[in-house]
């Protein structure tokens, strides 16, 4: 019965794979080639190969991202999955992959250009859109954003103005104890909760959360300098008109992971014992990997040669998950 139960869990997982651009910081010589689209249409789109010393690997996913997709390419496949935030399911957005392989630029983009606006701004800009079109239908929608980064098991607050002073790494005498309710709702207790009204507010705290990144990142040993941010949109809506009420919806993005990945295994194993409460990071997204979340894992890929046995090693995960 457990069996099935975290089978049930796995399928909630959707997993779309996406292969960033050659860079000029590749190493000289790279060659995007060696990652390719399969030719058999009905892989097509679905499907990646990856040649290693002359051997062909292949894998599917439910949809696969080439160099040549645009941020607007990407969120169009991922819209539908935002609205549903708004209908009342639990959602949660992440990006795996190695250090240089797109999950920033996937999920945040690159500031100060517009057309390259990655997941988190658009999802936002397309909520309170939808948000303001309904309210002619009587929907009043309350939102509430709050971020944190969790570097060596210490969770920060990136919206807590003591929190990005230069005192030692996330030592302010905060406990930030993580707590689930009977609802399945994550609670982070003495974490900053900002109340939003539009996407302007939300870029606005997105900028102090990032600047807060920066100054905590000198703190940082460069060696194992693997922080994961972590997102949360928090929406609670009543409808005046029939008095229907859709709460604590919340929206998590998050990039950079890597012990969640022991999580995703033991379900992709269909392992007895799921080591939630191995780290932090998996403690806090326990609710987002099972239940009635909807949950989306985007498996980012370098496309230079010398990447290739992480690249390898990377879609072997993604694809164990998928
Ligand atoms: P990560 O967050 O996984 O460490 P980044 O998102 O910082 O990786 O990406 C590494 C570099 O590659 C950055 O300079 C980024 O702008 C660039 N990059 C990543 N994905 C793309 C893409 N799809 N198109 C163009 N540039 C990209």
């Amino acid at each position: 019965k457990l069996h099935n139960t975290i089978l049930e869990l796995k399928g909630n997982i959707r997993v779309f794979c996406r292969v960033r651009p050659l860079i000029p910081e590749d190493s000289p010589g790279a060659d995007g080639r060696v990652i390719s689209f399969p030719t058999t249409t009905e892989a097509l789109g679905r499907g990646i190969d990856l040649a290693q010393n002359g051997q062909k690997y292949s894998f599917t996913f439910d949809k696969v991202f080439m160099p040549d997709a645009s941020q607007e390419d990407v969120f169009v496949e991922i819209s539908q999955l935002v609205q549903s935030a708004l209908d009342g399911y639990k959602v949660c957005i992440f990006a795996y992959g190695q250090t240089g392989s797109g999950k920033t630029y996937t999920m945040m983009g690159k500031p100060g250009n517009p057309e390259q606006k990655g997941l988190i701004p658009r999802s936002l800009e397309q909520i309170f859109q939808t948000k303001q079109s309904l309210q002619s239908q009587g929907w009043k929608y309350e939102m509430q954003v709050s971020m944190l980064e969790i570097y060596n098991e210490t969770i920060r607050d990136l919206l807590s103005t003591k929190d990005s002073s230069r005192t030692e790494y996330g030592s302010n005498g905060k406990q930030y104890a993580i707590k689930h309710d009977a609802n399945g709702n994550t609670l982070v207790s003495d974490l900053t909760v900002v109340d939003v009204c539009s996407t302007r507010e939300v870029s606005f705290l997105l900028d102090q959360a990032s600047h807060s990144r920066s100054v905590g990142k000198t703190q940082m040993n460069e060696q194992s300098s693997r922080s994961h941010f972590v997102f949360t949109l928090r929406i609670s809506g009543v409808n005046e008109n029939t008095e229907q009420q859709v709460q604590e919806k919340p929206k998590l993005s998050i990039e950079a992971l890597s012990s969640l990945s022991d999580v995703i295994f033991a379900l992709a194993k269909k392992e007895d014992h799921v080591p939630f409460r191995h780290s932090k990071l998996t403690y806090l997204l326990q609710p987002c990997l099972g239940g009635d979340s909807k949950t989306l894992m985007f498996a980012n890929i370098s496309p230079d040669n010398s990447s290739l046995g992480e690249s390898l090693c990377s879609l072997r995960f993604a694809s164990r998950v998928n």
